[in-house]
């Protein structure tokens, strides 16, 4: 043990030799407050606090695997095994299932996904009659999410005037109707949502004090990583679970809050100090993680923000290279700049796929990326968007397992009693749905009873019914002496989803069939590494629950070696050598949904902070000038924050970004085929155009080829062809669509037209009088 504690640095030894009381440790990114709380678990069971005595909350369920590994390295597998470690929502989901009976549900009640939530959502708007433009399902299930997190229960929002106008003000008057008959369809089904999980926490907390009794006394060490992303409700549970013993130990920084749009409160870290006595205050300044380069360019990120903590940032490591910045046309370009930069940095220096990671703001942009990196080869893995249990087939096979877990689980029943067709119609599933709410009871206990309600269905819809039902039962009964493994394939062969997907014979239909096979060969995997682990047997309910929580970096097993791709936000806590944060561009990030206020707008700042801090050795910016969004290619302008890096850090690729609207262009003829990053690019004083100049080059003027415009009612400052320059063939570059050839001339004088063909978007006909091209 003393090896350990021998390694860390004084001000992260101080922190781990505390036993007792509150404590706070903040401090920059990279500066060791991950491995103070793992090395501070395992220094507490060497001075004999039991393993089931500590609590440990995290930002994944991977990043707990990994602490619980390390501790396990220290103190031995046998010891560490009965740590509780975990997101907030994993911990909490078990315990309320041992509790669920007091809050009125089976413990076996499932965890809605936001698709099954969204979809129940649906389900009401439409038995209510509300109009799906004004009542969006997304934007009523994040109201409701804020509700929950923000622990205003159904009751609470009744007894809020205030709420109540807000949301009649935003022409949705019936949002409490609603918030109701959503928490009462998913109390009807037994089920709770992601928020639930901690909602209901909370209530069971404050309900019933045994029970609070009972885990405060269990948790009596209590450790939050990442603590400036809790939100209230998470707050709450720790603030109750800490207060009897008080030896609480939370690390953050500021300056990484990344969550406030779903609710995450900065001040739980800033009044820390208020909520308990005697807080002890420590803070690490030295990084372990990054260049010095990085950590010194990251420093003066922040200092655009006003809000936040004064902390000193600084690092032993070796300075090492500037940060790369690089521009390109297209965001397909970009992708194939990402690619080609991989490609070459693994053949020079060689490195490994999973040395890189590509970090982006919106899951969308991962398309050009993977692309790119397909084209040249490079095997990759997307973290996020949607995940593997979401797929449609995949999903299918989930809910015939949660009704065999939960057969009053309403979303499961609705998507799979007729997939694949059985016969069972939607005004059969309607008068289901009808009687259920009328009795106040699940769909599936209105099947069982169907010969005692006159529901008005003929004789053949009745016995398709008790079809159903029977064959669900029948399920249940294997699945009591069985593992997960042995009911899934079942269920997937005698449901006929099978054979279903095999009707399919595109390759499509085939990948959902392989899909299939993965799901099995990743329960097989589950089950038999639970035999290991005392009392499991690998359950299908053991299985579920894993799947319910699973957040996609879980799955990493890190066995296969793969470029990452994420979203920033996911990369919180992550490190890799080398770090690509693509799509620099103003209103993708910061986004144009985040620039309305100055507090957003730092949050997309901090976002940016995460970012440039996962790099331990390079990090690259790079945007493009135009890029296809919601279907149109629109121009983009690089992002401020690229800006506000102190340049002494950066080296730019590609010339930066001027004022100018003509746009250099290496010409051939002076430089022959130079490679473009060994030009560097002057910008006069003068107010003439930015050139491309070479150390060696002596006659630098004459590698701009400056465009004359074509008359003089031209508008002024536009850069326009000479239009007897051009003829059909010739290889263009124009500033928006890229790279194209020219197919056809058309007109005269100011009415000179050409007709182009783009390699993104295709064929277009441009004015020459307006249009920005040059010829290449
Ligand atoms: P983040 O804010 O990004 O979550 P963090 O503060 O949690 O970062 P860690 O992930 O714990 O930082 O540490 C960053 C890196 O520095 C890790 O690779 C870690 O092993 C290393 N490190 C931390 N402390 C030391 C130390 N005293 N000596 C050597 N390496 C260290
Ligand atoms: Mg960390």
């Amino acid at each position: 043990m003393q090896q350990y504690i021998s390694q860390l640095n004084e001000a992260q030894r101080a922190p781990v030799l505390q036993k007792d009381g509150p404590m706070i440790i903040i401090a920059g990114a990279g500066s060791g407050k991950t491995r103070v709380l793992t090395i501070r678990i395992a220094y507490l069971m060497h001075q004999g606090i039991d393993a089931f005595n500590i609590l440990s909350l995290t930002f994944t369920n991977k990043a707990a695997r990994e602490m619980k590994n390390r501790i396990a390295d220290i103190v031995g597998a046998s010891e560490a095994k009965n740590l509780w470690m975990g997101t907030f929502h994993s911990i909490f989901a078990k315990i309320l299932r041992s509790e669920a009976d007091k809050l009125g549900y089976p413990s076996n009640f499932t965890i809605y996904d936001s698709q099954d939530s969204l979809r129940a959502i649906s389900g009401i708007i439409k038995e209510m009659q509300l109009d799906r433009d004004i009542y969006k399902p997304k934007q009523i299930l994040s109201r409701i999410s804020t509700f929950k997190n923000s622990l205003i229960t159904v009751k609470a929002y009744f007894n809020d005037p205030d709420l109540q106008e807000a949301d009649a003000m935003a022409k949705k008057p019936r949002m409490g109707e609603i918030y109701q008959a959503y928490v009462d369809r998913c109390f009807k089904s037994g089920a709770m949502d992601f928020d639930d999980l901690l909602l209901k926490t909370n209530e069971l907390l404050t309900r019933f004090p045994e029970v609070l009794a009972k885990y405060q006394n269990r948790f009596r060490y209590i450790l939050v990583d990442e603590y400036q992303d809790t939100n209230h409700s998470q707050y709450l549970i720790v603030r109750a679970l800490s207060d009897k013993f008080q030896n609480i130990c939370v690390v953050g920084d500021d300056a990484q809050s990344i969550y406030a749009f779903r609710g995450a409160n900065i001040n739980n870290i800033l009044n820390f100090q208020k909520d308990y006595q005697g807080v002890q205050t420590y803070r690490l300044e030295q990084n372990y993680r990054s260049s010095r380069n990085i950590v010194e360019a990251a420093n003066t990120v922040m200092e655009h923000n006003k809000t936040k903590l004064e902390k000193v940032v600084w690092t032993a490591n070796e300075f090492g290279p500037k940060i790369k910045v690089h521009r390109s046309l297209t965001d397909a370009e970009e992708g194939r700049f990402v690619a080609s930069t991989i490609f070459e940095q693994k053949m020079q220096n060689q490195m490994t796929n999973g040395q890189f990671a590509i970090l982006y703001r919106t899951n969308a942009q991962s398309r050009a990326m993977e692309d790119a990196l397909r084209k040249r080869d490079i095997p990759y893995r997307i973290y996020g968007g949607l995940s593997f249990y979401q797929r449609k087939e995949i999903k299918d096979v989930l809910c015939y397992l949660r009704l065999v877990l939960n057969p009053k689980d309403e979303e499961a029943l609705i998507r799979v009693i007729n997939y694949p067709a059985r016969g069972i119609g939607d005004t059969t599933i309607e008068k289901l749905t009808v009687a259920a709410n009328h009795y106040k009871r699940s769909i599936f206990e209105v099947m069982q009873n169907i010969d005692r309600i006159d529901l008005k269905l003929n004789s053949g819809t009745k016995q398709k019914l008790q079809d159903f039902v029977t064959m669900i039962q029948s399920f249940q009964v294997i699945n009591e002496n069985q593992d997960a493994f042995y009911i899934t394939d079942h269920v997937s062969k005698k449901t006929g989803l099978v054979q279903e997907l095999k009707k399919d014979a595109t390759p499509e239909g085939m990948a959902k069939i392989q899909n299939i096979e993965e799901l099995l060969n990743g329960i097989k995997d589950f089950t038999e590494g639970q035999r290991e682990i005392d009392g499991a047997r690998g359950s299908l309910s053991e299985f579920m629950e894993d799947v319910a929580l699973a957040t996609d970096l879980d799955k990493d097993t890190g066995d296969e070696d793969r470029v990452a791709l994420m979203t920033i936000h996911l990369a919180k806590g992550l490190e890799f050598p080398h770090v690509f944060v693509v799509g620099m561009e103003e209103d993708l990030f910061p986004s144009a949904m985040s620039m309305s206020t100055r507090s957003e707008l730092e949050e997309e700042r901090r976002l940016f902070y995460v970012a440039l801090t996962r790099a331990e050795h390079q990090a690259y910016l790079t945007y493009s000038q135009s890029r296809y969004r919601w279907g149109k290619l629109t121009d983009s302008e690089p992002s401020r924050f690229i800006e506000e890096i102190d340049g002494q850090f950066l080296e730019y690729l590609t010339p930066a970004e001027s004022n100018y609207r003509f746009k250099p262009m290496i010409d051939k003829d002076v430089f022959g085929d130079v490679d473009k990053s060994k030009l560097r690019l002057a910008k006069p004083s003068n107010g003439t155009p930015p050139k491309y100049i070479t150390d060696n080059q002596p006659k630098p003027e004459a590698a701009i080829r400056k465009l004359k415009p074509v008359s003089s009612n031209a508008p002024s400052g536009a850069a326009n062809l000479f239009d007897n320059q051009l003829t059909a063939g010739n290889i263009v570059m124009h500033e928006r669509f890229g790279r194209g050839q020219v197919l056809n001339l058309e007109g005269v004088g100011a009415d000179k037209k050409a007709e182009i063909k783009f390699e993104v978007g295709g064929i277009k006909k441009l004015l020459l009088r307006f249009a920005k091209l040059d010829v290449i």
